[in-house]
C-alpha cells in the first residue's frame, strides 16, 4: 500500500483515496448517515462533509436515525439533516435515489439503530468514514484510523487529502470543529499532534470558537444542572477498592428533571474526576432496555468490558453498550463483575 501525503493518514491506501475521488466526481445525489443517538463528532463530521461535498455541487442530506440533541442543532451549514423516526418517507426516497451513502463515525452497521437494514439493501457505492476500532467491511472504500480524536478531525484530512480543501468554507469548519472539540471533551482527551494542526488549519477560517463553546457546552437547562446534581449527590455509588463509580438513574428519575435527551450527556465522565477512579459507568433506565456508558482512564479497556458484558463497544477509554436485564438487575451485574478486573483496575495507570 502507498503511504499518503499525510502520514497521520495510516491505513487509507492510494487506491481508496482515489476510488473515492471517483465516486465523488461530478453532480451526485449523497446521504450521509452518522451513528443512532448521534453525537457532537457524528453530527459535525456529517454536516462538515457533508456541507463541502455541497459546495462542490452535490445534492446532499444528512440522515439521522433519531433525533438529536438541541445543543447540536445551532449550525449554520444549509445541508438538511433529515431524521428517519420523524420522516420516513422523505428518508427512504432521499436514501434510495441516492448514488453514494456515506457513513460516519461508526463501524459496524448496527449502531445505525433502524437503518441497518436499509445501509445493507443500499445498491449505490458505500463509504465509511471512522475512527472506531475493528470497523466492519461493509463498504466499497472504508477509511478507518483509529489513533484520530473524532472522525471530524479525520474528515479534514481526507478532504484535504482528496484536493477539496477549497470547497471548505465557514459553515462546513464549524462543523468539523464541533467534532473534535466534543469528541475530545474541550480538548481535553485524545489530542494529538495532529490534532491541534487540523484545529489552527481549520480556524483558517472565520468561525466564532467563543460561540461553538457556549452553543455546545453551556446550553443546558436549569432541570439538567438539578439532575446532574441530583446523580452525583445521590444516585453515584463510588468503589475506591475497584477504583470505580457508578451512576445508575431510572425512568421515573428523569421523569421527575423533565428530561429530554441529551440532558444526561457527559455524566460519565464526572466520576472520573474524583481521585484515584479509573473506571467509570452510566446506566440509564430506558423503555425496553437500560442503556450503559463506560469511560476509563489508562489501559483499562472500556470498549471489551462493553463488547463481553453489555453487547457494545466503542474505543479503549469511552465505549457504550445495553442491558436486556431489568434495571436493578443490570446494576447487580456490573457490581458482581468488578472483582474479576480488581487486577487490571488495579494496575491501571491514571
Ligand atoms: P456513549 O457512552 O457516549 O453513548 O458512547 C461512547 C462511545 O461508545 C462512542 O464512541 C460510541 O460510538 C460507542 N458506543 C456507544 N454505545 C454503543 C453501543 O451500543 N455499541 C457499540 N458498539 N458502541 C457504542
Ligand atoms: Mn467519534
Amino acid at each position: 500500500m502507498c503511504l499518503q501525503k499525510n502520514k497521520a493518514l495510516k491505513n487509507t491506501g492510494r487506491e481508496t483515496i482515489e476510488g473515492i475521488r471517483n465516486i465523488l466526481e461530478g453532480n451526485k445525489k449523497i446521504s450521509i448517515i452518522p451513528h443512532e443517538n448521534p453525537d457532537g463528532d457524528a453530527i459535525g463530521s456529517a454536516l462538515g462533509l457533508g456541507q463541502v461535498l455541497k459546495n462542490r455541487g452535490h445534492n446532499v442530506q444528512v440522515i439521522s436515525v433519531n433525533d438529536y440533541p438541541d445543543f447540536l442543532k445551532w449550525f449554520s451549514s444549509d445541508v438538511p439533516v433529515v431524521v428517519y423516526e420523524k420522516d420516513k418517507k422523505l428518508v427512504k426516497d432521499f436514501l434510495f435515489s441516492s448514488d453514494v451513502l456515506i457513513c460516519v463515525d461508526f463501524n459496524e452497521e448496527k449502531r445505525a439503530g433502524h437503518l441497518e437494514s436499509m445501509i445493507k439493501s443500499f445498491g449505490g457505492q458505500k463509504i465509511l468514514i471512522d475512527h472506531h476500532p475493528y470497523p466492519s467491511a461493509f463498504c466499497h472504500f472504508t477509511v478507518s484510523e483509529t489513533h484520530y480524536s473524532s472522525t471530524a478531525e479525520l474528515v479534514y484530512d481526507l478532504v484535504k487529502e482528496l484536493g477539496f480543501d477549497n470547497s471548505l468554507n465557514s459553515q462546513a469548519a464549524e462543523a468539523i470543529y464541533t467534532g473534535i472539540m466534543t469528541d475530545t471533551g474541550g480538548f481535553s482527551h485524545n489530542t494529538s499532534q495532529n490534532t491541534f494542526r487540523v484545529v489552527s488549519e481549520i480556524l483558517k477560517n472565520e468561525i466564532n470558537t467563543d460561540r461553538i463553546q457556549s452553543a455546545v457546552f453551556h446550553n443546558f437547562s436549569a432541570d439538567r444542572m438539578k439532575l446532574l446534581g441530583y446523580c452525583l449527590n445521590e444516585k453515584m455509588q463510588v468503589f475506591p477498592e475497584y477504583r470505580t463509580a457508578v451512576i445508575a438513574i431510572t425512568k421515573e428519575e428523569l421523569d421527575r428533571f423533565n428530561f429530554v435527551p441529551g440532558d444526561t450527556e457527559g455524566f460519565v465522565n464526572y466520576p472520573l474526576s474524583i481521585n484515584n477512579i479509573v473506571f467509570s459507568a452510566l446506566f440509564i433506565e430506558k423503555e425496553n432496555y437500560v442503556k450503559a456508558s463506560f469511560r476509563s482512564k489508562g489501559n483499562f479497556p472500556a470498549n471489551t468490558f462493553s463488547s463481553e458484558h453489555f453487547n457494545g463497544g466503542g474505543h479503549l477509554n469511552a465505549a457504550g453498550g445495553e442491558s436486556e436485564l431489568s434495571f436493578s438487575e443490570t446494576l447487580e451485574k456490573f457490581t458482581q463483575l468488578l472483582p474479576q478486573y480488581l487486577h487490571l483496575l488495579q494496575r491501571t495507570k491514571n
